[in-house]
């Protein structure tokens, strides 16, 4: 059996706990994780606290934390295929999407180390005589930061790459479900080079682990990805330690189809939007806006695709969908579906747990036209998409904007002009026209509502990693004058 280890201080070391970690392809342990409770995270957060201010780390020019990042990106882009079959052992999702997924991981280290020395300061035009005064731009301080089990390796690089390139240190909290890439990454760090203590990887359960590392007082933002609910916790917990969060959410994406658009190309689009990652995806265009007049085209078009998937192994190249990451997924899922039915939703395809070993659930569509279901409200974070359809413009966009959340959307029309309204209109970080699911370390990623605040992607967000210092510097050789008047 695999046994992995936390990262702290530039050492690996056991946990004060350890659990199993099991295959959801077969439900049984393959490895043994390290648990952190109060005492490991203290030990975490207090590596971080000194690495900040002591050692090699604050003396380093930015160019030269360039330089280790741009290490670091080279050795993931060499480990890529490592890293990528141990996310898919321990969290099921397909290797053919974790290979990807983790090859383009090395290019937001790389595109953060290119950014390292290019924040930049100002000098401020005051208006007042014999004074010169700066903003420095310095890290933000100790950040912790905390993940879920989809896709650990990119939803940390979002935010451990403009970290270090701002300069921060950090303990990055790996999820209790599917750690072990996130674990063995902490290799990489260590073989590129960073002082100890600036980057600390661990992992726990959420209620001892992450709320002690959120609430801990060296800890001056949290940078969290995760449920709304959860969400609601490290808010919480920030009031005791008064740290500014970054809060990336969920969704419950609206897909909208025009009956001018190119259906098979839609589809293919749609069917990548919910079905990748086993619908395991915080983008996932779960909610379909149709027009009416192609719905029963499309929708059949979509359960013939949703049909054809090859389900199976995760480690399996020709595999298109694998299992969920748990077991409490896959029945949370389960109770879903029978609600949605239960209040009048038509299932087109799928709708029950795949039985055998493994935690499979088939791709599912529900036709919910005219049916308040709670498959149109609840993320699923799974294979199931809900369907609806409008008349016109204003209604499709009305659909689309009835939701608390907001990251992403998609429009499919040839109607320029129309792209053009509904981007404006729609109510979500991310609008993707005639195209979907597509990221880039250059472009900023997050949402509005409930699927949270804060940037992730871009140069904003290493800005977001800094705090400004502002620098007044008398130029004046005259004598202070009166000490009552404030100039
Ligand atoms: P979750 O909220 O249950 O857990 C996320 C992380 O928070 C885990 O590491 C967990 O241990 C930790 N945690 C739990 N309680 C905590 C507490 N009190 N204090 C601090 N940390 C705590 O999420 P999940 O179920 O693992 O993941 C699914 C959710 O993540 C979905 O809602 C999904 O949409 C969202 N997500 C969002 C994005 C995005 O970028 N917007 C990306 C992926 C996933």
């Amino acid at each position: 059996m695999r046994r992995f280890q936390h990262y702290i201080d530039g050492e690996f070391s056991d946990g004060e706990a350890c659990y199993s970690s099991i295959d959801p392809a077969s439900g049984t342990v393959w490895a043994e994780m390290p648990e952190a409770r109060e005492g490991d995270v203290d030990r975490a957060v207090n590596a971080a606290d000194k690495a900040l201010y002591e050692g090699a780390w604050p003396k380093m020019t930015a160019t030269q934390r360039g330089k280790l990042l741009y290490k670091l990106a080279d050795l993931v882009a060499a480990n890529a295929q490592v890293l990528a079959e141990l996310e898919t052992r321990d969290t099921g999702k397909i290797i053919r999407e974790t290979s990807a997924q983790i090859a383009y991981v090395a290019e937001y280290y790389r595109y953060y180390a290119g950014i390292a020395d290019k924040i930049e300061g100002a000098y401020l035009p005051i208006d007042k005589p014999d004074m010169d005064v700066w903003l420095r731009r310095e890290p933000t301080g100790v950040v912790a930061m905390v993940v879920p089990w989809n896709s650990q390796l990119f939803l940390s690089a979002v935010k451990i790459g403009p970290a270090l390139a701002a300069g921060c240190t950090m303990v990055v909290k790996a999820s209790e479900d599917g750690p072990a890439p996130l674990l063995e990454f902490a290799r990489l760090v260590h073989e590129a080079g960073f002082p100890a203590g600036v980057v600390n990887i661990i992992t726990g359960f959420g209620a001892s682990c992450g709320a002690a590392l959120g609430r801990h007082p060296k800890i001056a933002h949290v940078a969290f990805t995760g449920g709304p609910e959860t969400a609601r916790h490290v808010v919480r917990n920030s009031a005791e330690n008064l740290a500014s969060t970054s809060l990336e959410l969920g969704g419950k994406s609206p897909f909208i189809v025009f009956a001018d658009a190119d259906l098979e190309s839609a589809a293919n689009a749609q069917v990548a939007g919910i079905f990748a990652a086993t619908g395991q995806s915080c983008v996932a265009g779960s909610r379909l806006i149709v027009e009416r007049s192609v719905k029963d085209k499309f929708v059949a078009l979509l359960r013939d695709k949703a049909e054809a998937i090859r389900i199976g192994a995760p480690l399996d190249m020709a595999t298109e969908v694998g299992p969920l990451a748990t077991k409490r997924q896959q029945d949370n899922i389960g109770v879903l579906v029978a609600k949605s039915i239960e209040s009048g939703a038509r299932l087109v395809t799928g709708g029950r747990k795949i039985d055998g070993d493994g935690y499979y659930f088939p791709p599912t569509i529900l036709d919910c036209d005219d049916v308040a279901s709670p498959s149109l409200i609840e993320e699923f974070f799974g294979p199931v998409l809900s369907v609806v359809s409008f008349e016109t413009e204003a209604e499709a966009l009305r659909l689309a904007n009835d939701t608390r959340y907001g990251l992403a959307s998609g429009v499919f029309t040839q109607n320029l002009t129309r792209a053009h309204r509904l981007m404006k209109g729609l109510r979500a970080g991310i609008v993707w026209v005639n195209t979907y699911r597509v990221v880039s370390p250059i472009a900023p990623f997050g949402g509005f509502g409930l699927s949270g605040h804060g940037r992730e992607g871009g140069m904003a967000a290493a800005l977001d990693y800094t705090r400004t210092k502002t620098i007044w510097l008398r130029t004046s050789d005259d004598p202070i004058p009166d000490p009552f008047v404030m100039r």
